[in-house]
């Protein structure tokens, strides 16, 4: 696709849920689904385990509308897709270039997938606490239908009940207290040194990459949406743990 690369403004400011911003394109995609491409966006793409936003883009000074109900993020240009809306929903292909929209992002969605998102980050710091920190955070799936994380390494299978219980305690005791979450775009040598003192392999050096940090853990190199305060995420079960072939899986779910 030959379009510059979408603004992530979701990355600057994660609680703002409305903002303008200017359309670049529409076409049919492949599966015939329409997709939309704007110059900056709220919109959290799937990815990273976190499932993607849904919203409306109102064009400015038309009654066109355009609902999103899926973002995907494809070489770094976001593509919403959806359908139009309005009195004559066909002529939305013909939309020009560069007209100003009205982006509002689905609120209760995008607070339960960063409420999910926030409490897979609290594992990683509560598997520290119980002990299990040399266990190395993996893929995480932060969607509503069965939450977990993957850890490298295994955990004892008599040590298992015991360790589910104390992750539990941990993550509500971390949760009662409540900390400040801080999210920001940082030089390489300066997200290290909030990241403990080293970023992943996969971090480029060099490059400006964006970290999460909940309280007073150390931060973590992070894409996603996250609740403003640990307090937001209210409470949280460990519904189940388990080890197969190196790696354990930790399930989760949170307060409705
Ligand atoms: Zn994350």
């Amino acid at each position: 696709m030959d379009f510059p690369p979408t603004k992530l403004d979701y990355h600057v400011d994660m609680f703002n849920l409305q903002s303008q911003s200017r359309f670049i394109s529409v076409f049919k995609a492949q599966d015939g689904r329409i997709a939309l491409i704007l110059d900056s966006t709220l919109f959290h793409p799937q990815g990273g385990g976190q499932p993607a936003d849904t919203g409306l883009i109102v064009f400015s000074g038309s009654d066109f509308k355009f609902s999103v109900q899926d973002v995907r993020s494809k070489d770094g240009i976001v593509l919403h897709y959806g359908v139009f809306e309005g009195s004559n929903p066909e002529s939305g292909m013909d939309i020009e270039k560069g007209k100003e929209v009205y982006v509002t992002v689905d609120e209760s969605r995008r607070k339960l997938n960063s409420r999910l998102h926030s409490a897979g980050h609290l594992l990683d710091l509560c598997m520290q606490k119980v002990g299990l920190g040399h266990l190395e955070p993996g893929k995480g799936y932060h969607f509503p239908d069965g939450p977990f994380v993957e850890y490298k390494g295994s955990v004892p299978q008599g040590q298992m009940a015991v360790k589910q219980k104390e992750l539990e305690a941990e993550a509500n005791d971390l949760i009662t207290k409540g900390g400040k979450v801080y999210a920001a775009i940082l030089p390489y040598e300066e997200a290290s040194v909030l990241c403990g003192g080293n970023l992943p392999d996969y971090i480029s050096k060099g490059s400006t990459p964006r970290i999460i940090k909940l309280g007073d853990s150390p931060g973590c190199p992070c894409g996603g949406t996250h609740v403003s305060d640990l307090s937001d995420i209210i409470a949280m079960k460990v519904t189940q743990m388990r080890t197969k072939k190196g790696i354990t899986k930790v399930f989760y779910s949170i307060a409705s």
